[in-house]
Order: C-alpha cells, then sequence, then structure tokens
C-alpha cells in the first residue's frame, strides 16, 4: 500500500515557555509524511518557493519520503506560520499566516501520486484538498484534516471535501465549530451524516445506499488524547503520559501520520473486511494507540526534531505501555 499526502510544506516560527525556533521546518504534510513513514511509502504533493533549503527536503527523504512531487515555485515563497502558546501549552495564538506559494497553486499529481490507496488531505484550503481528492477515485481510504481558519472562511466548500471522504480527523472544538453542535457525540452524527456521490466509484462505496462520506471520525483532544466515532461503536485513548512537553507544533498531523499508517499498512490483513470494503474495529483501535505514541514523541522536542530521531522499537514500546494503562480487570465490585 502506498500513501499520498498534500498539505502544507512550511516554515514555521515558534514560541512556547520552553523556548523558541525562528524558522523551522514545519507544515502540516511534513509532520504526517514523517509519522506515516514508519509504516508505508509516503508521497507528498505540494509547492514550496525557491526559499526552501534543500537540508529540509533531505529531512523527508532521510526517511523515504518520495519527494518527487514537491514542486518548487521560481520566484515563490514557502508557506509560513507563527504560533506562540501559553503557559501551560494548552492555548496557542496565531501570529501569522502567509500562503505563499499555496495561493493559486493547481496540484498536478504523477501517475505514482494518483494510484495510491490511501490519500491524505491534510490542513489546507478545501478548494485544494477537493482538487488533489477528484485526482484520485479510486482510492480505497481517504481522510481530511483541517482547522477553525479554513471553518471561519470556507466552511461550504470544507463540507463538500469532508463529504467526499472516509475518515474525518479534526480538534474537538473544531469538530463542535464545524457542526455548531455543542456536544462531542451529536457534532459526530452530524458529520457522519455527510455524504456525497462526486469523486467516488460506486464500487469503492463505503455506504449501503452507493453514496461515499464520512464512516469514522476522529476527535483530537489535545493533552487529553483522542476519541474515535463510527456509526456502531465510540473508543477513546489518553494522550501518553510525559512530564516535560516542549513544543505541541505538528501533533495532531503526527497523530494522524501514525493513524492514517497503520490503516494503510495493515488495509488487508482482514481479506473478508479489505472485500466489503470495511474497516475492522481492532484495526482502527489500534491505528489510534500508534498515532497517539507517535505523537508523544513529536511534542517531546521542537517541530520535526525528535520525530526525525525516532526508532521503531521506541513507538511499539509506547504502543505497549498506552495498552497496560488503559487495561482493567472485569472483576464487579458491587453485588
Ligand atoms: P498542528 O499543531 O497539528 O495543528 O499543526 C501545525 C502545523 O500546521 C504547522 O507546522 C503549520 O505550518 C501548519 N499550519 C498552520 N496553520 C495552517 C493553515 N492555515 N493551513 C495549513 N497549515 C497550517
Amino acid at each position: 500500500m502506498s500513501i499520498t499526502v498534500v498539505g502544507s510544506i512550511a516554515y514555521d516560527a515558534v514560541k512556547t515557555p520552553f523556548g523558541e525556533r525562528e524558522r523551522m521546518l514545519g507544515g502540516a504534510a511534513v509532520h504526517f509524511a514523517l509519522a506515516a513513514s514508519f509504516f508505508d511509502r509516503v508521497r507528498v504533493v505540494g509547492p514550496v518557493g525557491d526559499d526552501f533549503g534543500e537540508t529540509e527536503l533531505q529531512v523527508m527523504r532521510d526517511r523515504e519520503v518520495d519527494v518527487s512531487d514537491v514542486e518548487r515555485v521560481a520566484g515563490g515563497k514557502t508557506f509560513f506560520w507563527r504560533g506562540e502558546y501559553g503557559w501551560d501549552l494548552n492555548s496557542r495564538e496565531t501570529l501569522d499566516t502567509q500562503l505563499g506559494v499555496f495561493e493559486g497553486f493547481a496540484p498536478k499529481l504523477s501517475e505514482a501520486s494518483r494510484s495510491s490507496d490511501v490519500l491524505f488531505l491534510a490542513n489546507i484550503q478545501p478548494d485544494l484538498q477537493r482538487e488533489v481528492r477528484a485526482q484520485l477515485p479510486a482510492a480505497r481510504f481517504v481522510a481530511l484534516d483541517s482547522m477553525n481558519l479554513w471553518i471561519d472562511i470556507a466552511r461550504d466548500s470544507l463540507v463538500e471535501a469532508i463529504s467526499s471522504v472516509d475518515c474525518v480527523i479534526l480538534n474537538d472544538a473544531e469538530l463542535r465549530q464545524l457542526t455548531g453542535k455543542p456536544n462531542l457525540f451529536s457534532a459526530a452524527r452530524e458529520v457522519l451524516s455527510w455524504s456525497s456521490t462526486t469523486g467516488s466509484s460506486p464500487d469503492q462505496a463505503h455506504s449501503p445506499d452507493g453514496a461515499r462520506g464520512p464512516s469514522v471520525i476522529v476527535a483530537k483532544q489535545g493533552e487529553y488524547g483522542a476519541a474515535l466515532v463510527t456509526r456502531e461503536r465510540f473508543f477513546s485513548l489518553p494522550a501518553y503520559p510525559l512530564e516535560s512537553v516542549v513544543d505541541p507544533t505538528g501533533a495532531g498531523d503526527t497523530f494522524a501520520g501514525g493513524f492514517v499508517g497503520y490503516i494503510a499498512a495493515h488495509l488487508d490483513d482482514d481479506r473478508a473486511a479489505a472485500e466489503q470494503d470495511r474497516l475492522p474495529d481492532e484495526l482502527l483501535r489500534a491505528a489510534m494507540a500508534h498515532g497517539t505514541a507517535l505523537a508523544s514523541f513529536n511534542v517531546e522536542e521542537f517541530g520535526t526534531e525528535r520525530v526525525v530521531r525516532l526508532g521503531e522499537a521506541e513507538i511499539a514500546g509506547r504502543v505497549a505501555e498506552l495498552r497496560e494503562i488503559t487495561s482493567f480487570s472485569g472483576v464487579p465490585a458491587i453485588g
């Protein structure tokens, strides 16, 4: 299986109570790709300006991420984001967003990127997410992330983009903002009811009426973890307990990389489910654990600094610890 991701490839300026970086490699697609590369082959689609360094591209190549669809726009400037965190890292203020080369970008995907079975539409303008979605009509699993900015200024386009995917990964507060529902479950139910027949082929359909639309909702809850809502089930995991968190930037995208990467690598493990285009519950739960483990490494240092030094055994270790801290015995205490 292979994964195509479109989203921001960026320079970030970040200030947290534990330090600051003025210009570091960032972007939703970059954080996603580095995390997903532990599970499967990843192809990144997106533009950079001629200010983007070879060293930064090499960070992705070193994890065997395919960057041949990263388009260098002559005379253009790379996407830039500046953010600052409050004392407990729970609040974040965006101080500057410069779309740069993303303004007017028309994604042209190579044959290889169009043939991926799994697509992740990382956080970027919803119009762009839809353009890329339309170029992979036969993808078997498509997930999408977004943020409050696009809910504020491009909601209609975002709703249309969401109707053409299988999985939506959003911050808890953004899920409520998007739907206008104050409750997590009713907000998730609302998104689960959005479907469309555009951009999908009937034989790839996940719902009985032949329409494509989200069947998996993940609500990211920052330091409290993440919740998974499907039509039938609910599952929730806390974040991996850490005493030292330095920079949460990219945690959501790193979670998504672990989650989607794990699903891509195991899509065909259960043959019967794969034939019916079903995602088994066990697969989704294990994917949640891997996303959670990956995100926990990301926040230990600035930007991509920790994830680029990460090893598979470390990931497996934290997944095992997560299993341990979330299990309990069923012996009844009463009765
Ligand atoms: P996260 O902390 O998971 O929300 O992701 C932070 C990353 O998203 C940073 O590396 C930024 O470069 C990128 N980012 C911030 N704002 C935007 C935006 N409006 N569109 C796309 N990417 C963004």
